[in-house]
C-alpha cells in the first residue's frame, strides 16, 4: 500500500492489563494520514483505552500497535522518542493534566525545549507562536492555568500539543466538559488546524453529534468491540447496527442542538463481565436466539462499511433490522 508511511494500525487483543480486563477486544483499526476518525460509545466501551494504546501512553499487552508501519513496542531511542512525540492526547479535563505551579509560557515551553525542538534564545518567539495557533493572546503567558477559562485552558492543552510538532493527535472527550458555545470554537480550532498543520485526529466521544461535523470516518465501540464503522455520511444516513440507530436516535437534529448525552435503554453491563454471543443483546430491540449464544462477525456490509451483527445474515434483510 502507498500510503504505508502514514499508517497506524492497531491490532489488539484481550485482556490488555489487569484494571481493564477485555476493555478493548480484538480491536483492528487503521488510521490513514490527515484523516479524521471519530470514535464513539458509551462509557466503558474502552475506546479511551484504545486511544490511550494508540497515542502509545499504555501498552497493549497483546497485540500490535504499527506507527507508520512499524511496531511501536520493538522501537528504542531516537525512534521511539519521535514516535512518542509526534502523536500527542488531548484529554477531557485540560486542569488535570496541565501544572498549576507553572506559568502558561513554561507548560507550552518545556518539552520543546527539552526535545530540542527549539532554542533557549528563540523560547519566547516559538511559545507566542504556539499561543495563537491555539486562539490564546501571547500577553497571557506570564499567567497561571487557574486565571484562565475552561474553554482557555483546552486551548493551553491543544498550545502545548502543538508546541512538540505532532503529526497526530487523539482527543478523548477533549470538549465534554465545556460549554455548548465553547465546544462549537473548539472544534473549529481543530478543524483549522488540520488545514493548517495536515494533521491526523483520533476524536473519541460519547457523543455521535459531536463527531459528526468533524470526521471522515466513524468507528462505535461496544463493550470493548466495534460493531460499526464507516465513511461519516453513511453513518447518519444509513447506519446498520442496532446499537448505531440507538445512538442516533438520541442526537437531537436541530441546527442549535443542546449537549446530547447519548441515551440507549437499559444498563451498560459490566465489561468485566459482558453478555455472552453479541454483547448488546439485552438492550437490543430486534436480538433474538442466535444473538445470545454467537458472537457476530464484523463483516462489510457495502464498500467501506462495516457491521457487526447477525440480522445481516438474515435473506433479504437489506441492512435495516427486521
Ligand atoms: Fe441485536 Fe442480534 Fe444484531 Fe446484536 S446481533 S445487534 S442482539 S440483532
Ligand atoms: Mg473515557
Amino acid at each position: 500500500k502507498l500510503d504505508i508511511a502514514g499508517k497506524i494500525l492497531a491490532k489488539l487483543g484481550a485482556p490488555i492489563r489487569e484494571e481493564v480486563v477485555h476493555a478493548v477486544d480484538k480491536v483492528d483499526l487503521t488510521i490513514r494520514k490527515g484523516e479524521v476518525v471519530g470514535l464513539v460509545g458509551e462509557s466503558g466501551c474502552g475506546k479511551s483505552t484504545l486511544g490511550r494504546m494508540v497515542a502509545g501512553i499504555l501498552p497493549p499487552s497483546d497485540g500490535t500497535i504499527l506507527w507508520k508501519g512499524k511496531d511501536r513496542t520493538g522501537m528504542g531511542g531516537k525512534e521511539a522518542r519521535a514516535a512518542m512525540l509526534q502523536a500527542q492526547m488531548i484529554f477531557q479535563d485540560p486542569m488535570s493534566s496541565l501544572n498549576p505551579r507553572l506559568k502558561v509560557a513554561e507548560i507550552i515551553g518545556e518539552a520543546p525545549l527539552v526535545h530540542g525542538l527549539t532554542s533557549r534564545a528563540e523560547l519566547a518567539r516559538y511559545v507566542d507562536e504556539q499561543m495563537r495557533r491555539a486562539g490564546l493572546d501571547p500577553a497571557f503567558k506570564a499567567r497561571y492555568p487557574h486565571q484562565f477559562s475552561g474553554g482557555q485552558r483546552q486551548r493551553i492543552g491543544i498550545a502545548r500539543a502543538l508546541a512538540v510538532q505532532p503529526e497526530f493527535l487523539v482527543c478523548d472527550e477533549s470538549v465534554a466538559a465545556l460549554d455548548v458555545s465553547i465546544q462549537a470554537q473548539i472544534l473549529n480550532l481543530f478543524m483549522a488546524l488540520r488545514r493548517e498543520l495536515n494533521l491526523t485526529y483520533l476524536f473519541i466521544s460519547h457523543d455521535l453529534g459531536v463527531v459528526e461535523h468533524l470526521s471522515d470516518r466513524v468507528v462505535i465501540m461496544y463493550l470493548g468491540r466495534v460493531v460499526e464503522e464507516a465513511p461519516t455520511e453513511t453513518v447518519f444516513a444509513r447506519a446498520n447496527h442496532p446499537y448505531t440507530q440507538s445512538l442516533l436516535a438520541a442526537v437531537p437534529r436541530i441546527e442549535a442542538r443542546k449537549k446530547a448525552f447519548a441515551t440507549v435503554k437499559g444498563e451498560i453491563p459490566s465489561p468485566l463481565n459482558p453478555p455472552s454471543g453479541c454483547h448488546f443483546h439485552p438492550r437490543c430491540p430486534h436480538a433474538f436466539d442466535r444473538c445470545r449464544v454467537e458472537i457476530p462477525a464484523l463483516q462489510e456490509v457495502a464498500p467501506g462499511h462495516k457491521s457487526r451483527c447477525h440480522l445481516n445474515d438474515l435473506p433479504n434483510h437489506g441492512g435495516q433490522p427486521v
